[in-house]
This record gives C-alpha cells, structure tokens and sequence, in this order.
C-alpha cells in the first residue's frame, strides 16, 4: 500500500528536520490535491514516522513529541501568528499543519485566504528547497533565531 507521507519520509523531500518518532517538512507542490501549484511558502507539516490515521492513534510519546515539534517549529517561521489544522481529506497518515501568517497581511487575507493576497508568498520546489534550509538552521537557535 503506497502512501504519499511515508514514501516522502523515505526520499526526504521537502523535510525540514525529525526525530525517531516525527517529521517535520514543508508542504510541496506536488502534494496530493495541489496538482503541481505554487505553495503558500512556510506552509509546514509535523507528521509522526509511523504510518497512523488520527490523532487517536498516537501513542503517547508520539503525541508529546508532535506536541513539541509544532512549537519548536512555530517558532522558527518568524511569523506574527500560526494557524494549527488536521483535516485528512486526501491523506490517510496524520499530518498537522502549520500555516504562518507574515507581517502586513491584509485582515481579509487571513485564514483561510492567505493564498489568496496577491503578495503572498507562494513559490515552487526551488524556493521551497531554499526555505527549508533556513528553517532547519533557526531550529538550531534557541527561541527560533530570533
Ligand atoms: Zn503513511
């Protein structure tokens, strides 16, 4: 049974950073539902290693470290605030999404539009690529490299 998070887990795509028990990555083009779009960039997802489909199914460790993972990486978005969501439509294995608001953005442009602001930032693997190295070098940063 093929599963779109797993075998990311596995090329490393658009991985951010992990532990034994979750990954922390950015959201990718290519990701089911987005047909190849331009993505909201900062746009992460904490998901745990093993393949489970809710919530429900974390373990207990699991749940602590999905927990931390959220903070540690909210904090390194460098944004004034972060919208937290598990929906699971187009993938069965749990994934938490992360989604910054930026500094300036329009009221009317705040969630669910963020994407919808003509200055939104949106870009593609190439900006994603470059975006994940700089997350990953403020987790290294005690308070996010602020
Ligand atoms: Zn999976």
């Amino acid at each position: 049974m093929s599963c779109y998070v797993c075998d990311k887990h596995q090329t490393g795509d658009g991985v951010v950073a992990g532990d034994e028990l979750m990954v922390l990555a950015h959201v990718l083009p290519d990701a089911p539902g987005n047909d190849g779009a331009p993505v909201y960039l900062g746009h992460l997802v904490v998901e745990p290693r093993r393949h489970v489909p809710g919530l429900a199914d974390l373990t207990p460790d699991e749940a602590a470290a999905l927990g931390r993972w959220a903070a540690r990486a909210a904090r390194a978005l460098h944004a004034e605030h972060v919208y937290s969501s598990i929906v699971g439509h187009q993938v069965d294995h749990l994934h938490l999404h992360l989604v910054p608001r930026y500094p300036g953005t329009p009221r009317e442009f705040w969630w669910p539009r963020l994407d919808e602001w003509p200055a939104a930032p949106l870009g593609g693997n190439a900006e994603v690529t470059q975006l994940v190295g700089e997350i990953r070098a403020r987790l290294d940063v005690p308070g996010g490299g602020r």
